[in-house]
C-alpha cells in the first residue's frame, strides 16, 4: 500500500477514519489501495480540415481546442474510416463524433446525419448540446416515440440531424424508408452512442437492424461512415466491428485531464461464527448460524431423502413432500435457474457496512455518496446511517438522504440543492445518479457493491472530486464470487480491462426474424445474404422459405404476408407474464416468462418495490400470475431438474485430459418443487410439489471435460467428482462476467460425474437465451483467463467449506448441495495445466 497524502480536507479525514478502523479489525477490510494521479489534458490543435464555421461554434461554447483523442477519432471518420472511440467517461466522446459530422453538415448543403442513442433521455440531452452551438442549417431534431405525427414529416423532409434510438430505426424509419429516402440518400455519418450497451439479445438484433440501415443507405445511394463511442472494453474494435459488421478502428488513448483519486478496495469483514448479525433488509436482529455452515461436505451420492434434510441435520426434518418430489430426481447433475433466490449471509452485509462508513463520513464533515444497487438498499442505507449519527449527535442524521429514479423532479432538485449548500452531507442513492444529474462538489463515492461492469465502476467514482481536489473512492464487497475476486484482484479493477461486450448476430433466432424484416423492407438479393451473416443467412432464408414465410423468386426472397413482421428487439421471447394483484385486478409488473416458473408458481414469496406478495396461481395459458399482499416469515425456493444434450460441436481444443467444447445444445428444465426457508435463520420449513410443465431450450454452450484418471491423479476421490465440479461450475458462472458484459443472470450451468454425451466428468455453462447471446463463445474464446480467474476466486476465499463468495450459488435448483470447495480448485488447476496458456 501507498503512502497518501491529501490537498483536500474531507478525503483525507476519512480516510484516516477508514484505517482507523481497519487497524481495529482482525483482518484489515482494506484489501488494496491505489491512487490514481491526476493527469494534465494533452490538447491538440483543430485539424486543418475543420470548417471555420464549426470550429468557432465550438469555441464559443468554450472549447477552445480538442483534446487529441477528440481529434484523432474524428480526423479518421472524416476520411472516412468507420471508428470507435472507447475513453473513460466525462472524456469527451461527444465531440469526436460532432465535429465530422457537423463539419460534413457545413460543407455539403444536403448531406444528412443520423444519431442512435439507447434511451430517449440522451438523445434529447445531445439535441441539446447541437442546439446550444447555434449552427445555420443543421436543423436537429429528435425523432422517437413522442415525437408528434405533424412535425415527422417536417423531420423526414427538413432536419439534417436526427436523433433516434434502434428501436425508431427498426420500427418507423427502415420500414418507411421511401419516406426517408432524401435524408437516406445523403446519409453521411451514422454515429452510434454509448455502444457498448448493445450486448447480448438486443446487441445482436441491433446489429441486424444496422446492417438493415446500411443497406437502405445503399439502396439510396450512399455510404455512411460509421462513428462509434464506448466505454472503456477489452476489444472495443472487434465488438464494434460485430456490431456493424465492418472493419472499425479504435481509439483508445484518453488525453482528457483528470483529477486524482484514491481508490480503496473494502471487504466486509466474516461475521463470528457463532452468531449471525442479519443485514437490515432481511428484517430482524440476530439468529444463530445457520448449522450447515459448519458441516462437512456432503457425501456423494446422496441418501435417497431430500438433500435439504441431510444438509440441516440440525435442524427440523422436511415435511414428506420433499422427499416424495425428489426420488424421482435423475440423480447426477446440478443445474442452476436463470433467477434469484435468497441466501444467508456469513460476511457482514455490505448494505451495513457502508451505512457505517458513510455515518464516518458525516462525522468527518466529507461530502460523499453512496452507490447503492437496489433503490431498497438506498433506503436501507440511508435509513441506518441516520440511525447511527442520531445516536451519536442527535438531529446529525437529519444531514442523510436516500436519492432514487422515482422521486419528483423538484424533489430532486431539493436534494441536489440541499447537498450544494452543505446543509445535506450524505446521500444514499441507486444509480440514477450515475447518469445525467450533474452533481458537484463531492469528495468521496461509496460504491456498495461492483455494479456489473468497469464502465459503471468509474462512472460512478467520477462523481468524486471538486474541482482540482483529490478525492476517495472505496469499492465496498458483497457476498458475490465476483465482487470477492475483484477486491482481491486489484489489477482486474485498475489494469487493462479484459471485459468485452459480446453480442451474436449468427443467433438464429435472431437472424430468422430479422431477415424476414429485411425481405419486408425490399425483396433479399443474394449480395444481402452476405451482409447479414453469409451461409447462414441463406441456410435461414431457405428454412424460412420452406415454411412459407418468404417466398424465393429469381430476383431474390420475398415477404409473403400483408402485414410487416413483429418483432421486438429488446423481446426476450414469448408473452411476459403480467403479475396482478387479485383483490383489485392491479397489474404489479411483469415477469420474463424464461423466469415465471422459479419467481411465480403458486406459493412463491414475490418481491415487488419492498412490498411483499404470495402467489395464489400461475395461469400458464393466459399468462397471468394471480398474487395477494401477505408478508410471510419464509422465503421460497425452486427446484428444479435441468437435463443438457449437446446437439453440435463448433469448435473444441483437445488438450489430453482435458478437453474444452464450443457448440449448440438443448437444455430442458423443469421446476419441480419449492421450499419455504425460514428469514434469517435459513431454516427449511418444508417442500412442496409443483405441477409445472418442462420447458426446452436450445442455445449455446461452452463446456470441459476432464478425464476420471486426471481427477484421481490430482487428489480428487471419484465419490468427490459431483461435489467438486458442482462447485467449480457455480463459481465460474459467477466469474463470467469478469470476460464478458453480462450478470450472471443471463447465464445457466451444469455439472457432471459421466455425462451421456461426453462420456466424461463435464461442466457445461450455457446462454440462457434462444439461440445463445455470445457469452458462452467469449467464455470458450478466453477460457484460460476466465477459469484462471474462477479458480483464483474459490482459492482466495477465507471460508473453509464454501459460501456465497466463492462456491455457493444464489441460484442453485439443488439447494448448493453437493458442493466441494477444495477439490473445485484441484478441478481448475488439472484443466488449467492441460490447456494452452491465454
Ligand atoms: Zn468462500
Ligand atoms: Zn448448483
Amino acid at each position: 500500500m501507498q503512502c497518501v497524502t491529501f490537498t483536500a480536507f474531507g478525503p483525507a479525514e476519512l480516510l484516516h477514519r477508514l484505517r482507523a478502523r481497519e487497524s481495529a479489525a482482525a483482518v484489515s477490510p482494506i484489501t488494496h489501495i491505489e491512487r490514481v494521479p491526476a493527469r494534465a489534458g494533452r490538447a491538440t490543435p483543430w485539424p486543418t480540415w475543420t470548417d471555420p464555421t464549426v470550429r468557432d461554434a465550438f469555441i464559443a461554447q468554450g472549447i477552445a481546442a480538442p483534446w487529441e483523442h477528440q481529434a484523432a477519432a474524428a480526423t479518421l471518420a472524416w476520411e472516412g474510416t468507420h471508428v470507435v472511440l472507447a475513453t473513460g467517461t466525462a472524456s469527451g466522446k461527444s465531440l469526436g463524433y460532432q465535429l465530422p459530422a457537423l463539419n460534413a453538415l457545413a460543407t455539403d448543403p444536403k448531406a444528412t446525419v443520423l444519431y442512435l442513442s439507447p434511451t430517449k433521455a440522451l438523445a434529447a440531452d445531445q439535441l441539446r448540446g447541437i442546439v446550444r452551438l447555434g449552427m445555420d442549417g443543421v436543423r436537429p431534431s429528435t425523432y422517437d416515440g413522442d415525437t408528434p405525427r405533424e412535425e415527422r414529416e417536417w423531420i423526414r423532409q427538413h432536419a439534417r440531424f436526427v436523433l433516434t434510438n434502434p428501436d425508431m430505426l427498426h420500427h418507423a424509419m427502415l420500414p418507411g424508408h421511401a419516406r426517408w429516402a432524401a435524408f437516406f440518400r445523403r446519409l453521411a455519418y451514422v454515429v452510434v452512442d454509448e455502444c457498448h450497451t448493445y450486448r447480448g439479445v438486443f446487441g445482436s438484433h441491433v446489429a441486424h437492424v444496422l446492417r438493415r440501415l446500411r443497406r437502405s443507405a445503399t439502396r439510396y445511394g450512399s455510404s455512411p461512415t460509421f462513428v462509434l463511442a464506448s466505454a472503456t472494453s477489452g476489444d472495443p474494435a472487434g465488438t464494434a466491428s460485430r456490431l456493424i459488421g465492418l472493419p472499425v478502428v479504435a481509439v483508445t488513448e484518453d488525453a482528457s485531464p483528470r483529477g486524482a483519486v484514491t481508490f480503496a478496495l473494502w471487504e466486509p469483514p466474516l461475521l463470528p461464527a457463532s452468531t449471525v448479525s442479519l443485514p437490515a433488509q432481511a428484517g430482524s436482529a440476530s439468529v444463530p448460524a445457520p448449522a450447515s455452515r459448519s458441516a462437512a461436505p456432503h457425501s456423494w451420492p446422496p441418501a435417497p431423502t431430500s438433500p435439504s434434510a441431510a444438509s440441516h441435520s440440525s435442524l427440523p426434518a422436511p415435511a414428506s413432500p420433499s422427499a416424495a418430489s425428489h426420488s424421482s430426481l435423475p440423480a447426477p447433475s446440478f443445474s442452476e435457474a436463470l433467477v434469484d433466490v435468497e441466501m444467508p449471509p456469513i460476511r457482514r452485509s455490505a448494505l451495513r457496512e457502508t451505512a457505517d462508513l458513510l455515518a464516518d463520513a458525516v462525522a468527518v464533515g466529507t461530502r460523499t455518496l453512496a452507490f447503492v444497487r437496489s433503490r431498497r438498499g438506498a433506503e436501507v442505507v440511508a435509513a441506518m446511517t441516520r440511525r447511527a449519527l442520531d445516536e451519536a449527535v442527535p438531529g446529525l442524521g437529519d444531514r442523510v438522504a436516500a436519492y432514487r429514479a422515482g422521486y419528483l423532479r423538484e424533489d430532486r432538485r431539493a436534494i441536489e440543492q440541499a447537498l450544494l449548500s452543505g446543509e445535506l452531507l450524505a446521500l444514499a442513492s441507486t444509480n440514477a445518479l450515475e447518469l445525467g444529474v450533474d452533481l458537484v462538489g463531492l469528495d468521496a463515492v461509496l460504491i456498495c457493491g461492483y455494479p456489473g461492469t468497469r464502465a459503471s465502476l468509474w462512472q460512478q467514482a467520477g462523481r468524486a472530486g471538486r474541482a482540482g481536489g483529490e478525492a476517495l473512492a472505496v469499492l465496498i464487497a458483497r457476498d458475490d464470487p465476483l465482487d470477492t475476486y475483484l477486491v482481491h484482484h486489484p489489477e482486474a479493477v485498475f489494469g487493462r480491462p479484459v471485459e468485452a461486450t459480446v453480442l451474436d448476430p449468427s443467433n438464429p433466432y435472431v437472424l430468422g426474424p430479422q431477415l424476414c424484416c429485411a425481405a419486408s423492407e425490399a425483396p433479399l438479393t443474394h449480395a444481402d445474404l452476405d451482409l447479414f451473416g453469409g451461409e447462414g443467412a441463406a441456410a435461414a432464408a431457405r428454412a424460412l422459405t420452406a415454411e412459407g414465410v418468404l417466398r424465393q423468386r429469381p430476383s431474390g426472397w420475398y415477404w409473403t404476408h400483408r402485414g410487416r413482421p413483429e418483432v421486438d428487439l429488446r423481446g426476450t421471447g414469448g408473452t411476459p407474464v403480467a403479475v396482478v394483484e387479485s383483490s383489485t385486478g392491479r397489474l404489479l409488473g411483469t415477469v420474463d416468462p424464461g423466469s415465471s416458473h422459479v419467481m411465480l408458481h403458486a406459493g412463491a414469496v414475490y418481491l415487488h418495490q419492498g412490498v411483499s406478495y404470495v402467489v395464489d396461481d400461475l395461469d400458464l395459458d393466459d399468462a397471468v400470475a394471480l398474487v395477494h399482499q401477505e408478508e410471510p416469515d419464509w422465503t421460497t425456493h425452486a427446484r428444479d431438474v435441468t437435463n443438457l444434450s449437446v446437439v453440435g460441436v463448433r469448435s473444441y481444443v483437445d488438450a489430453g485430459p482435458v478437453g474444452l467444447f464450443f457448440g449448440e445444445v438443448d437444455v430442458t428444465n423443469q421446476v419441480v418443487s419449492y421450499q419455504r426457508r425460514r428469514i434469517g435463520s435459513g431454516e427449511i420449513i418444508d417442500t412442496r410439489p409443483l405441477d409445472l410443465p418442462v420447458r426446452e431450450l436450445r442455445t449455446m454452450a461452452v463446456w470441459f471435460t476432464v478425464s476420471p484418471e486426471s481427477l484421481v491423479a490430482a487428489g480428487v476421490e471419484p465419490a468427490d467428482f459431483p461435489g467438486a465440479l458442482h462447485a467449480a461450475e457455480h463459481a465460474g458462472i459467477g466469474l463470467l462476467p469478469l470476460i464478458a458484459t453480462c450478470d450472471r443472470w443471463d447465464i445457466g450451468g451444469l455439472s457432471t460425474a459421466n455425462h451421456a454425451d461426453t462420456e466424461a466428468p463435464t461442466v457445461f455453462v450455457y446462454d440462457g437465451h434462444p439461440g445463445g447471446a455470445g457469452f458462452a463463445e467469449r467464455a470458450y474464446g478466453t477460457a484460460a483467463e476466465w477459469l484462471r480467474a474462477t479458480r483464483e476466486a474459490i482459492a482466495s476465499c477465507v471460508c473453509e467449506v464454501g459460501c456465497p463468495s466463492c462456491v455457493q450459488s444464489p441460484k442453485c435448483g439443488n439447494g448448493n448441495n453437493p458442493l466441494n470447495k477444495p477439490d473445485a480448485v484441484k478441478v481448475l488447476d488439472t484443466v488449467l495445466a492441460a490447456l494452452p496458456p491465454a
